[in-house]
Order: structure tokens, then C-alpha cells, then sequence
């Protein structure tokens, strides 16, 4: 059995199979379309990726069953498609590589009762660290900081590593703080050439039709056009690498964290549904990023920006997901209990931050890390939505969301729901040592978003008060007991002591009002 983000031509899976003997499952099955809502370019994207990943195993000759979409006997679940196929071809063993998602795995170990025959799950040699190697380096560690673990990953790949004992190259294992540059008044110049899109298809034609007619209500849009932006085959995972290594990635280091309107992709890799589909590997992606810094092409602190997103964060993320088990998305640290509003799946706000953040997901099912964290995240985290509210929005919405990468972004760095007492730091997040919370003051730093809109970030009362920061200020005084102990907001609590009484109940009043009106709260 392969699923769908399971698009990796050398996985041990493939190599125990003998093509004369073995048969190789996938199914299209609603269910994972509609278990959260997701973004119709989401879907074709997985569905037009296996059916391709399908077409090139067939060419080297194995036998695959492909269970489509619109196939009149499908049962749209993964149990009992499986159990179809067993019922006539018999199988003496079922096997497959560890899923993405605590949901499938639980599905799967069931299975070997119920289908009364072995299931062996091999594990997934996609990441530079298993799950287990992880929870080795866990265990025992008074807390677990990203920033340890990137530096074992440094040394365990040797990338951007030099001399004897190995040291970090250019000295220093970062450069975030030079990595925090905003685009002058003018905006970037010249605009951040686009990453490619690619020719629509046969195969994701018909996807597209099937898509729209078998589940007509998905979220999101997609043009008719003649391209899709997002990779489908190997060959154009490699082409969008090669793109990304060649215009973007000088640029991307400086600039990660800035946003200006009408430039969603900035100068970011935009790979990452590539390689959470399987069809790049992360180890190929630092190589050519690095093979670039060494060429002279692209400075240390891009490279090393890019780097540290694939060796550390996103192998850090997918280590907690699987540590941590699947009880995880049940955490709400901070007691947060409000609705999702209704314009995160419209766009329709008159905040200009919001509706240019939201716009960008809804016609392109993207955003990148900042517009997603200091944003749409940000405005969750301040106004106090559902965290598995917010995780399920942006597991469905965006067309890398794949459940081990989604939740722990989501819950614990989004919506700092992942508290727990920690020896050394007293109370802190598991995956953020504090909630990323920000006013409009760092949006109207990191962004011209605040140019076009009615409200006015440095305003905290009054009809322009900016949402942002109202919701900022109350969010602090609202959970004041919470995290006022925590050496790294000592400075934002200095601010609200500051305060009069009578300036802080001014704000929950306001606070309040704005969370009904925007539909987070009822009245
Ligand atoms: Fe967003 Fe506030 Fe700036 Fe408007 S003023 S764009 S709501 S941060």
C-alpha cells in the first residue's frame, strides 16, 4: 500500500517488492478530503501526483491496483478499500511505510486482526532523523530546544561544517539576526521572480474534472488555466528545486520574513508540498542549496536560512509529533475556546493584513512561514480561537498541510497550546518557548499591508484602532498569570504594568466587542 505522501521512488517499501509477484495498492478516498475541509488545489495536487507516481511505477512493471475517486465501487475509506482488494487477491501479508498521521497509523495497526493476516509498517527513510532516533534524543533532556537539536543534525550530515574538530562554517551556527530585513518604502525592486508553474496535463486534467464533479463543495479555488502551480511528477519537483536554487535562494536568507502585497512566494523555496508528498528529498534540496554557496552563488546566510528549515525545523516538528502521541491535538494551553471566523474561508475583512493573507490561501491554497505565523496565526493566537480549530484550517487550507508537519506548527508554535512545566524554564511551550504574539506595529514593520487599510496599527482605542493591537494588549492582560513568569516577555509585561486600570479594562471591553463582531465569540 502506498498513500498519498508517500511519492518516494527509492523507499525500502519498493525495494522488498518483486514486480512478477507483489501487487501495489493506492486509492483516492474522499474521506481524506472531507475529515477537514480541503483546498481544492490540495486535492488535485495529491490525487494528480499519485496518479502519476502510479503511471511511472507501471512503466518500470509493477502491478498497481489504482482505486479512483469516481470508481462506482470505491467506499471512499481506507479499511475497507483495503479489505476489497484482499477479498480478491489474498494476500499473504500487507505492507507499507509508517503514515503521516497518528489517524492512519491507529487505522492500520488495526488492521491485522481485522484482515486477519500480517501488516508490517516500514519506517520512513525520507527524513535524515526517525522517529526513533528522535526519542532517543529526547529522552532525558531537561527541555527540547530546536536550536540543540539543528546543531546535532549539523553535525550528524556535516552540512556547512568545516575543519577539525568540525565547526560551523562562518563561524556561527545562525544568522537570524541579519535574516530580518523588511523591504524599503518602494517594495522589493525588481519584484522577486515567481517560482514556475507547470503545463496542466492529461492526467491533471481529468483530476481537475473528477475533483469538481465527485466533491463539488471543497474550499478554495482554482482557475481553468493551462498550468498548476504546484509539482505533480518528480522531473517537475527538480525543475521547481533547480528554479529555487537559481533566482530565489540568494534573496531568501535577508528577506524570509517580509511580505508585501500582491508577492505571495517573496523569495521563498515554495517546495515544501513537494517534499512532504515525497517527490523531493530534503538531503537533495541542502545539497543543491549548498553546492550553490559553494559556487559562490548564493550567500552563507541564505543557505544556511534554507538549511536550517529542512534539517532542523521540519525534522524537529515531525520528532514532537510522534513523541509526543496522538493525544497532542487535544493540548489548549491557553484555554482558548472561540470560533474560527467566517473570513478565513472567505477572505472577505476589511483588516488589509487579513484579507491580503487569506485572499492568497483561498486563490492559491499558500502562505509563507511569517504570513502564516505572524498573521493569520497571530490573529488566532490574540483572539483567542480553538487551537484545533486553526490546525484543522491550516491542515486542509494550504497545499503542503500533511498532519505530523500541521499540528505541532500549529498548535504549539501558532497557538502556544503545547505548555507543560519544564525543569529548567519553569512553564513554556513545547515547541515555542513563548507564543509568537505581535501587534500591528510588526506587521506594519515586516509589510506595507497597514498602507491600504482603514485602521491604524500605532491606535490601540477609537475607530481606527488597529485590530492587531487591541487584541495584543488584551491578550497579555488576559493571561497575564499565565506568562508573566517567562524571562523572555518580562519586557511586554513591563508595558502593561505600565498601564492604568483604567486603560486595561478599556481594552478587555474593547477586545470583547471586536471578538463578537468578527464572529470569534458569540454575543
Ligand atoms: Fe493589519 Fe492592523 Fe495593519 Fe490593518 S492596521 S493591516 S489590521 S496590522
Amino acid at each position: 500500500m502506498i498513500f498519498g505522501d508517500q511519492l518516494d521512488l527509492d523507499a525500502p517499501l519498493l525495494q522488498r517488492l518483486d514486480p512478477d509477484r507483489d501487487l501495489i495498492l493506492m486509492m483516492e478516498v474522499a474521506e481524506e478530503s472531507r475529515h477537514v475541509a480541503s483546498h481544492i488545489q490540495r486535492t488535485v495536487l495529491f490525487l494528480s501526483a499519485m496518479r502519476h507516481f502510479a503511471d511511472t511505477l507501471s512503466a518500470r512493471g509493477f502491478q498497481v491496483r489504482y482505486v479512483t475517486l469516481d470508481d462506482p465501487d470505491n467506499s471512499h475509506h481506507f479499511t475497507t478499500e483495503v479489505e476489497r482488494v484482499i477479498s480478491e487477491v489474498s494476500p499473504n501479508e500487507v505492507l507499507c511505510t509508517w503514515p503521516g498521521e497518528w489517524r492512519i497509523v491507529r487505522e492500520v495497526e488495526s488492521w491485522s486482526e481485522r484482515l486477519g493476516r500480517p501488516v508490517t509498517i516500514l519506517p520512513d527513510d525520507h527524513f535524515i532523523t526517525s522517529i526513533e532516533a528522535f526519542s532517543a534524543w529526547a529522552k532525558g533532556r531537561r527541555s527540547l530546544m530546536m536550536e540543540f537539536f539543528y546543531r546535532d543534525q549539523r553535525r550528524r550530515t556535516g552540512y556547512l561544517m568545516r575543519g577539525k574538530p568540525p565547526q560551523p562554517e562562518g563561524g556561527t551556527w545562525n544568522f537570524d539576526s541579519e535574516n530580518r530585513r523588511s523591504f524599503g518604502a518602494g517594495g522589493p525592486s525588481p519584484p522577486p521572480p515567481h517560482p514556475p508553474a507547470f503545463a496542466r496535463d492529461r492526467i491533471t486534467r481529468e483530476v481537475v474534472a473528477t475533483v469538481r464533479r465527485v466533491l463539488p463543495d471543497l474550499p478554495g479555488r482554482l482557475d481553468e488555466g493551462d498550468t498548476f502551480r504546484w509539482p505533480v511528477t518528480r522531473a517537475q519537483a527538480l525543475e521547481a528545486l533547480e528554479d529555487f536554487i537559481a533566482h530565489r535562494l540568494a534573496n531568501f536568507g535577508p528577506y524570509e520574513d517580509a511580505m508585501w502585497t500582491a508577492t505571495p512566494f517573496v523569495y521563498h523555496s515554495v517546495l515544501s508540498p513537494a517534499l512532504n508528498l515525497k517527490l523531493l528529498n530534503p538531503r537533495e534540496c541542502c545539497e543543491a542549496a549548498i553546492r550553490a554557496y559553494e559556487r559562490g552563488d548564493a550567500p552563507l546566510q541564505s543557505v544556511e536560512a534554507f538549511v536550517r528549515q529542512l534539517i532542523g525545523w521540519r525534522e524537529f516538528v515531525r520528532g514532537i509529533y510522534w513523541l509526543e502521541g496522538p493525544e497532542y491535538a487535544q493540548r489548549n494551553g491557553l484555554g482558548a475556546h472561540g470560533r474560527l471566523p467566517d473570513f478565513y474561508w472567505s477572505g472577505e475583512t476589511d483588516m488589509a493584513c487579513m484579507r491580503e493573507c487569506l485572499s492568497q490561501v483561498i486563490e492559491g491554497a499558500y502562505g509563507h512561514h511569517i504570513q502564516r505565523l505572524m498573521v493569520t496565526g497571530n490573529f488566532a493566537l490574540l483572539s483567542g480561537v480553538h487551537p484545533k480549530a486553526v490546525s484543522d484550517w491550516y491542515l486542509g487550507m494550504f497545499a503542503d498541510g500533511i498532519d505530523w508537519v500541521t499540528l505541532p506548527n500549529t498548535l504549539g508554535m501558532v497557538m502556544h497550546a503545547d505548555r507543560r512545566q519544564d525543569a529548567a524554564a519553569g512553564v513554556t511551550g513545547l515547541v515555542g518557548t513563548k507564543p509568537y504574539s505581535a501587534s500591528g506595529k510588526y506587521i506594519e514593520r515586516m509589510s506595507n499591508y497597514c498602507d491600504h487599510c482603514r485602521y491604524d496599527p500605532a491606535h490601540r482605542t477609537g475607530p481606527t484602532a488597529c485590530p492587531f493591537t487591541v487584541l495584543y494588549w488584551d491578550f497579555l492582560i488576559r493571561h497575564r498569570d499565565q506568562l508573566s513568569a517567562n524571562p523572555r516577555m518580562r519586557m511586554m509585561f513591563r508595558s502593561v504594568d505600565a498601564m492604568s486600570t483604567k486603560t486595561k479594562a478599556q481594552l478587555t471591553i474593547d477586545a470583547r466587542a471586536l471578538r463578537q463582531r468578527l464572529g470569534v465569540e458569540s454575543t
